[in-house]
């Protein structure tokens, strides 16, 4: 079947072209001759009544007939033709009646008549045939027209073409990414060469009975670099390497998952010491089962797929399978199994020392002026993948561009890391002047109690110029980069978001719906810390209620709940006393240090815009002058 396919389609081209020629040819002359036939009445024989035809026999006006099966086609005599009698009549020479049978006494009544007649067989000429198939022949070529339609130019060739395998091969020296390319990431990196080196030297590993691994999953959050990783694999290890992303495995048609996982299978073996990359493999590894369409859908029959097809290999195949994905919970636990992806690889988000190195390589053909540092970008972006460098390297260059300038300094790239982090500052949004305020006094109230705080990350930037869909920011970043989250500081962090909405309150005896997105963060992390991270005194260390992040509702459609009532009240309990606390906490800072509040938040109307240390100035001296009326 493969073997046919695979001929197929190397030959489907050219005939495909003349094909579709002869197809067109065939159209034409179909419809041509429709046509003809359907105008021209003259050399036809007339369709006429039985109730006629016995007419024309007794008035004796039948000159010959032909009989077809029990089609009478009878021609009429030259005088009734000529005779002015029957003018209706001699519009025609032939005519043609259907014989309720054909009997002896009516091959009697012919012969009495002087009727010349003759039998024939009633088959069918071959026009007769183009006719009758003529309907059928206009929809297969129609069809086939869609076909090829949908496939679009750059599809595979023919019908046949859509169990292929869609998977890209790229050879060793096509793509020009090494590890080089690739920044941060060293341990991913280090176990992937690893790899590359069983595909080069496999005697050496087999000499001592290492066997090698039948795959490696690459795992992390989306922009981290696996895909580029992959690539690298491919640029290093000098072998073939098929590429396909998981969604490509699903299509139209049922069944053509499992046929492409087959065929790829089958080409990299064949060309084996290979690589197979499955890019985003979640799309079809999900745990089965899952999903509301019931369970034996066209996914799992994919991934079932793929499960054989692994199991398959033997060590002698010296294929490795490389797979990618930002969702390992939701991945079968099949796919886990040693055996089949039995490296775990994991790519981290970058480290400050990494970010600085991407920088650098992304920014490698963009001129810089000599203020930029890249350490002081990479000490204020924690968090941010390469995707998200590799962005800000470019928006820091669109800015530069737009004020004519040659080179990217320092200004254009904190502007390109503002607009990344926080959104696009909407600077065209008008704000009345009783606006302004309250959200000046709101972020002021974020910032002091932050400043107050002692386990809180020291405030970076205020600013009331409405960004995204904040209408003002109050940005903290962290010293160091933080991998884990101490209980005081959570409670920091529930005290600042607290901040925004007690200044209100305090100033204008009043609050807004400005606090909403604060109160609903506090509140997740309030309920976190007593049902997820065990850190309210009265429960202790439990977990309650397993979260929810199905996306396709796949195991946890429901959950009975596990806990009692009592508990359940005081978890609410606990998670009130945690909002409660910190809402005392910044209300308290705000009360004993108002004329700080005040000096910040006039300085914030004056200026918009101001830095950390501007405010630790603020507060360590506020002017007399400028607290508020
Ligand atoms: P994903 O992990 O989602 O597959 P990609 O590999 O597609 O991420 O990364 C997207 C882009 O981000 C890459 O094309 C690359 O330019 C950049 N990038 C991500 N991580 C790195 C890195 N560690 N070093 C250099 N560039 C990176
Ligand atoms: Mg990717
Ligand atoms: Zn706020």
């Amino acid at each position: 079947m493969k073997k046919n396919n695979k001929n197929n389609k190397k030959n489907l081209n050219p005939i495909k072209s003349i094909g579709s020629n002869i197809l067109l040819w065939i159209l034409i002359v179909l419809i041509s001759v429709t046509l003809l036939e359907y105008f021209s009445t003259d050399n036809k024989p007339k369709n006429i009544s039985y109730s006629e035809y016995k007419d024309f026999l007794t008035t004796n006006m039948i000159e010959s007939a032909v009989i077809e099966g029990r089609t009478f086609i009878g021609t009429l005599k030259e005088e009734v033709l000529s005779s002015d009698l029957e003018p209706n009549q001699s519009s025609y020479k032939m005519f043609k009646s259907i014989l309720p049978e054909v009997s002896i006494d009516m091959t009697q009544s012919w012969d009495e008549k002087n009727i010349k007649y003759e039998f024939k067989d009633s088959t069918p000429s071959a026009i007769d045939y183009i006719f009758q198939f003529s309907p059928w022949i206009l929809i297969l070529a129609f069809w086939l027209f869609i076909m090829r339609r949908m496939q679009g130019p750059g599809a595979q060739s023919g019908i046949f073409g859509f169990s292929k395998s869609k998977a890209k091969m790229f050879m060793s020296d096509n793509p020009k990414i090494t590890f080089k390319n690739v920044a941060g990431c060293d341990e991913a990196k280090a176990e992937l060469k690893e790899i590359v080196d069983f595909l080069k030297k496999p005697n050496k590993y087999k000499k001592i009975g290492a066997k090698i691994p039948r795959g490696a999953l690459l795992l992390g959050s989306p922009g981290t670099g696996k895909t580029l990783l992959a690539k690298a694999v491919s640029g290093e290890a000098g072998v073939p390497f098929f590429s396909i992303s998981g969604a490509e495995f699903v299509e139209m048609f049922v069944g053509v998952g499992a046929s492409r996982v087959r065929d790829l299978f089958e080409q990299a073996k064949k060309n084996s010491p290979s690589i197979i990359f499955i890019d985003e493999i979640d799309a079809v590894g999900r745990h089965r089962g899952a999903g509301l369409g019931g369970g034996h859908d066209e996914r799992e029959q994919t991934l079932n797929q793929i499960l054989v097809e692994m199991d398959g290999f033997n060590s002698e195949s010296n294929v490795i399978i490389l797979a990618a994905t930002n969702r390992p919970d939701v991945l079968d636990k099949a796919l886990l199994r040693p055996g089949r992806f039995d490296r775990q690889i994991v790519v981290d988000v970058p480290t400050q020392e990494g970010r600085v190195q991407i920088l650098k390589i992304h920014s490698k053909n963009t001129p810089l002026s000599k203020d930029v540092d890249f350490n002081v970008i990479a000490k204020s972006t924690p968090g941010m993948v390469g995707a998200d460098l590799e962005n800000l390297i470019n928006e820091a260059a669109l800015l530069a561009a737009r004020d004519n300038k040659n080179k990217i300094s320092m200004k254009y790239l904190e502007e390109a890391k503002d607009k990344v982090q926080l959104g696009v500052a909407r600077k065209s949004m008008v704000l009345n002047d009783e606006d302004k305020k309250i959200i000046a006094y709101h972020e002021a109230g974020h910032a002091l109690v932050a400043y107050f705080s002692k386990y809180a990350d020291p405030v970076h930037k205020i600013t009331i110029v409405p960004r995204g869909m904040a209408l003002g920011v109050t940005a903290q970043l962290p010293e160091n980069d933080k991998f884990n989250y101490s209980k005081n500081y959570l409670i920091s962090k529930l005290n600042v978001l607290m901040g925004g909405r007690c200044a209100e309150k305090i100033i204008f005896s009043d609050t807004t719906t400005g606090a909403g997105n604060d109160i609903l963060v506090a509140t997740d992390i309030a309920k976190k810390m007593v049902c997820e991270w065990g850190m309210s005194d009265k429960i202790g260390p439990l977990t309650f209620g397993k979260k929810n992040e199905e996306v396709f509702l796949g195991r946890e459609i429901s959950y009975p709940k596990e806990f009692s009532n009592d508990i359940s009240k005081i978890i609410d309990e606990e998670i009130t006393t945690f909002v409660k606390n910190a809402e005392k906490f910044a209300s308290d800072v705000l009360k004993k240090n108002i004329d700080k509040l005040h000096a910040i938040a006039n300085s914030l109307l004056e200026n918009e815009t101001i830095s950390g240390n501007q405010m630790k100035d603020l507060i360590l001296n506020p002017s007399p002058s400028i607290i508020d009326k």
